[in-house]
């Protein structure tokens, strides 16, 4: 289970539903502070870092290109 969710608005009735992000990031593992380079190399600013933790900001805007799993140092990140 992804351990990103967020909230978008759904255009037919206004109600606000859950999605899951297919991006999952095992923060436990991640360097933190010290290391970008997946926020750096995602060519879709889809990942942010907030404090230590690196999340998905964006997960809908993925296209699955992997490039973060190949960069990252640590095997932090899977993407489904
Ligand atoms: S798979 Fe590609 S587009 Fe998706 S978060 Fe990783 S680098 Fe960004
Ligand atoms: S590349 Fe890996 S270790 Fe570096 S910030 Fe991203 S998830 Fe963390």
């Amino acid at each position: 289970m992804g351990l990103g969710s967020f909230f978008k608005r759904n255009k037919d009735n206004k109600k606000e539903e859950t999605v899951e992000s297919h991006i999952d990031i095992n923060n436990d593992d991640c360097k933190g502070a010290d290391c970008e380079k997946c926020v750096i190399a995602c060519p879709n600013n889809v990942l942010i870092k907030e404090g230590d933790d690196t999340v998905a900001r964006s997960p809908m805007t993925c296209k699955h290109c992997r490039v973060c799993e190949a960069i990252c140092p640590n095997e932090c990140i899977v993407v489904n």
